[in-house]
């Protein structure tokens, strides 16, 4: 998945020393980013290759050691450098530039939507010693905004409950999915979801394994669980334009190793959903 990086280090510690021209400068548009290409493989350029000035960029995340800093994109690109877009960005390899530049995507949304105090409106401050906005007048703080959500592999024997979205841009198989509402435990979350999207009863919860999906704020549970009672699907038709029971020996092999949905559904093709 997108944030299995290893040997390489992700180092999320909280810094405020300044950038030095070796850091690597993660310039940041509306929704493109500046990355240097070699062949078909993306790297994160440091300062000194752009030419950047260092004085004004913000400290985000260490990769292999190296300080990771928010700063703005040139106006022009030395030969080799080139713009990637938000939803291209998934299919960047490898796959730790891919990870440290949707954290980085994540984090500048987070900053720049906590410019100003929700409570007062006075201008927000870095903190001094954690992650967060401080207001100086009123003292609210603010942390990165993360947002539970599920990701629900339905199984009936050897059949996968499968969908697709309705009205988005991803028209590719999907699992249930949707974020933990105020007052549910994630258990409550998957029985609401999978009732409310394909009408179904599902039990023998089990949780696999979560993910931080930077693109959408989220923090993902995936759980397997299977069918309670009768498999008739009623489909939701705000949120899917199709939900589907589909046979292991019928389900194609994922060719993304990105997502937590595709290593679930992978799982399930290959009969280890039991496994651990
Ligand atoms: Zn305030």
């Amino acid at each position: 998945m997108i944030q299995d990086i290893a040997p390489h280090r992700f180092d999320r510690t909280y810094s405020l020393t300044p950038a030095a021209p070796s850091d690597f400068a993660l310039c940041l548009g509306e929704d493109d980013m500046v990355l240097r290409q070699d062949g078909d493989q993306y790297y994160l350029p440091r300062f000194s290759e752009l030419k950047l000035d260092c004085a004004d960029a913000r400290h985000l995340f260490a990769l292999d050691g190296t300080g990771c800093y928010l700063t703005e994109p040139p106006t022009e690109l030395p030969e080799g450098f080139v713009r990637v877009s938000g939803r291209e960005l998934r299919q960047v390899r490898p796959m730790e530039t891919a990870f440290a530049a949707a954290t980085a995507a994540q984090l500048k949304r987070w900053y720049r939507d906590r410019s100003f105090c929700g409570r007062c409106g006075h201008p927000m401050e870095p903190g001094t010693t954690e992650r967060a906005m401080v207001c100086p007048r009123c003292g609210l703080t603010e942390y990165p905004k993360l947002c539970p959500a599920v990701i629900v592999a339905v199984t009936d024997g050897d059949r996968l409950l499968l969908t697709r979205y309705a009205g988005r841009p991803y028209r590719g198989d999907a699992l249930i999915a949707g974020f933990v509402e105020i007052g549910e435990t994630v258990e409550d979350t998957v029985h609401r979801e999978v009732m409310e999207e394909v009408g179904l009863r599902v039990k023998n919860l089990r949780y696999y394994k979560s993910q931080p999906w930077a693109f959408t704020d989220t923090l993902l549970m995936g759980y397997y669980c299977e069918l309670d009672g009768d498999g008739t699907i009623t489909l939701d038709r705000s949120e899917l334009r199709e939900g589907f029971w589909q046979r292991r020996d019928e389900i194609t092999p994922r060719d993304s190793d990105v997502s937590l949905t595709a290593e679930m559904v992978e799982r399930f093709r290959l009969g280890k959903e039991k496994e651990r």
